[in-house]
């Protein structure tokens, strides 16, 4: 029985390993025609504030809708957008629809909140990034407040002047940086002392372990740092009630996680800040 099972096993992983690849080799083949075609669509997770309960800000979550392969997130995708380049367009054609939104919003009586971006490391390390979100920032007229670009730390090994320069240029402007995944990259402190940085947002991996004693003092540290540092500080991946009882007693400023919404496509995101203004 035991050999019968493993070569049970052997064919089904075999077979999933051939599925895998394909499914591969087709995203990345499809992957330029995705942006002609539309394919994408961006789903907006609320940010919460821990003291009045309401909507104040959403991050923008991009998903494929692939005609084989149904909606594939990101995890999937955009490293292999990274590989070829196509994150460059990937990223324009998030920004450009965000900024539409937001007028749109302006327009239909919706009042909008900031909405937090995903900036790819691989673009942000390019010279001329800038120059894009300045220009659609003046062709839809909106106000830059309501940008934040979220960074990941994890692939800004040391503080690069290609980076320092834009981020500068972006506060100066108006628009916000978050340092994204905050305590899982390597130099952290030395972004927050060399950056211009708004907003730390700390990884799900210490808040969905708060009831370990370490991740619970990393938490603490890190909501004491932000404060001392006049920085605002978002807890992601926040799923439970006591993980919120927690932040909130710690003066966390906002939360955002399954707990109060999963990533909504734009009209079910559009029903809750209705709501929420109401
Ligand atoms: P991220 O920026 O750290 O985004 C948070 C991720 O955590 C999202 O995954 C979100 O759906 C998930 N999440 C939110 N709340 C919870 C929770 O309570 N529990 C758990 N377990 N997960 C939660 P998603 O949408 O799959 O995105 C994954 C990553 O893809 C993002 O991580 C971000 O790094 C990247 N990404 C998304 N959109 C873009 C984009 O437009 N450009 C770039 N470069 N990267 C993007
Ligand atoms: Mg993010
Ligand atoms: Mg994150
Ligand atoms: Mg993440």
């Amino acid at each position: 029985a035991k050999v019968i099972g493993k070569n049970k096993f052997q064919i089904y992983s075999s077979f999933t390993n051939l599925n895998t690849n394909n499914k591969i080799f087709s995203l990345e083949r499809d992957l330029k025609e995705a942006i002609k075609t539309n394919q994408f669509l961006v789903y907006f997770q609320p940010r919460v504030d821990t003291k009045t309960g309401k909507i104040v800000s959403a991050e923008a979550l991009i998903r494929w809708a692939h005609p084989d392969w149904g909606l594939i997130t990101p995890k999937e995708f955009i490293p292999l957008a990274e590989e070829n380049g196509s994150i460059i367009e990937i990223e324009d054609w998030v920004l450009k629809q965000i900024c539409h939104y937001i007028k749109e919003w302006e327009q239909s009586g919706t009042p909008p909140v900031p909405i937090s971006l995903n900036k790819s490391p691989k673009v942000i390390l390019r010279n001329d990034w800038t120059t894009n979100i300045l220009s659609v920032l003046k062709e839809t007229n909106i106000a830059p407040s309501l940008l934040e670009f979220e960074i990941t730390e994890t692939a800004l090994l040391q503080t690069n002047e290609i980076v320092k320069r834009a981020f500068d240029l972006l506060q100066e402007v108006g628009i916000r940086v978050a340092l994204d995944d905050f305590g899982t990259g390597y130099s952290s402190l030395t972004h927050l002392k060399e950056y211009p940085i708004s907003t730390i947002k700390i990884d799900k991996s210490f808040v969905q372990n708060i009831s370990n004693h370490r991740d619970n003092i990393i938490i603490k540290s890190i909501i004491s740092l932000a404060k001392g540092l006049e920085i605002r500080v978002v807890a992601e991946g926040v799923e439970t009630i006591e993980q919120l009882t927690f932040l909130k007693q710690q003066m966390c400023d906002e939360v955002q996680g399954y707990w109060f919404s999963k990533p909504l496509p734009k009209a079910e995101f559009e029903k809750l800040l209705k709501k929420g203004n109401t």
